[in-house]
């Protein structure tokens, strides 16, 4: 579907942390979320159904606070992680109804003072009334990460893509941040992800994409207009399947 063809499309967007936050830097950055939000909200005008899953890497990651801070348990630690993607869908949710589209934000814990509990058919309600969905505290539980949420929801939800915005612009052979001839894929299968272990997702969301057919696209959040492209079925990036299909826009 191009985008104002009036048939709706049902994508999975995954926002890491880094997404909240000036390049380098942790934290919140206004600027940042503002022009996340209008991209999420011209896609919602457009007649996609985001189902937006947060990351909060920018404030804590699990392993490396229990890393840093001994008296912290490793399940602690992930827990605390788990409190910091809450803090990035509230920042995201007021910036997108900012931007004019109604939010609601679904958490995997509890905390039904700050926002709605995650259930299931509740998430489609909300989607098919044109409501940006925003998925926080991943799966609720430790020993993973947001990632794995992002895959687990994107099936539950029947979204026809998984959108993985990330730091650089695709899936390459090693990490281009640091090898000058790393090579950008346009397109590798999951068994290539899981074999060569190319830098995509964990093993985990991986497998679950896999077996569950999930399409996942992996670009850049850092090139303006980025986030729409994607939102709307533009092919950029990396595309990660079984095989190369002819389009990514089929609707749900
Ligand atoms: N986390 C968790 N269970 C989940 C999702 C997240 O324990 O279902 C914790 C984990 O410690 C993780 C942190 O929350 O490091 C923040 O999520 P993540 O690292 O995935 O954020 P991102 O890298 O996307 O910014």
């Amino acid at each position: 579907m191009s985008a104002g063809e009036g048939r709706r499309r049902r994508v999975l967007l995954k926002l890491s942390g880094d997404c909240f936050s000036r390049s380098g830097q942790g934290g919140l950055d206004a600027e940042a979320i503002s022009s996340i939000a209008s991209e999420l909200a011209q896609a919602a005008r457009q007649g996609v159904e985001p189902a937006v899953v947060v990351g909060g890497g920018n404030i804590i990651r699990g392993s490396d606070l229990a890393r840093r801070i001994g008296a912290i348990n490793p399940t602690t630690a992930d827990y605390m992680g788990m409190l910091a993607t809450v803090v990035n869908a509230l920042a995201l949710q007021d910036a997108v109804e900012r931007e004019g589209v109604e939010t609601r934000v679904l958490t995997a814990i509890r905390m039904e003072e700050v926002a709605e509990p995650y259930i299931r058919r509740r998430a489609t309600r909300h989607l098919e009334k044109g409501r940006v969905v925003i998925l926080a505290a991943g799966i609720g539980s430790p020993c993973v990460t947001t990632d794995t949420a992002a895959a687990l929801r994107a099936v539950e939800l029947g979204a026809s893509v998984l959108l993985k915005a990330t730091r650089v612009d695709g899936v390459y052979s090693d990490d281009p941040e640091r090898n000058p001839h790393a090579v950008r894929y346009e397109h590798v299968t999951y068994e290539q992800v899981l074999q060569q272990r190319l830098s995509v997702m964990d093993a985990t969301a991986i497998s679950m994409a896999r077996e569950h057919g999930l399409p996942i696209l992996v670009f850049s959040f850092r090139r303006p207009g980025n986030i729409l492209r994607a939102l709307t079925g533009e092919r950029i990036g990396t595309l990660v399947s079984e095989t190369e299909p002819e389009t990514l826009s089929q609707t749900s």
